[in-house]
């Protein structure tokens, strides 16, 4: 895994710009296109792996240029952003039931 580009002072505040943006617009996840409860908040270590995270669109090893540009970064769950990095941008997933 990459080191965290969102710990320090302008990582922090260009996640949380992008999830208010993704909240307002009630973004969907841009790999599974289901919907995130943004009510949950940014994902946390350790949290519930549904909730929004940041989604380079543009892969931040091609463009560490863009890892802090607002519009290189989409919304997805935490859950199909990690199981799109282990499966090298292949994201395939079923349709899950909305029990979340
Ligand atoms: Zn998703």
């Amino acid at each position: 895994m990459a080191k965290d580009q969102w710990d320090g002072p302008a990582g922090r505040r260009v996640k949380a710009a992008c999830f208010e943006r993704d909240k307002r617009r009630n973004a969907p996840c841009m790999w599974c296109g289901n919907p995130i409860d943004y009510s949950k908040g940014p994902y946390r270590r350790g949290g519930d792996v549904w909730a929004w995270s940041p989604e380079h669109i543009r892969p931040q090893d091609r463009w560490p240029e863009l890892v802090l540009e607002p519009s290189n970064i989409g919304a997805a769950h935490f859950h199909c952003n990690a199981s799109r990095q282990d499966r090298a941008g292949l994201a395939v997933m079923g349709v899950r039931s909305r029990r979340w």
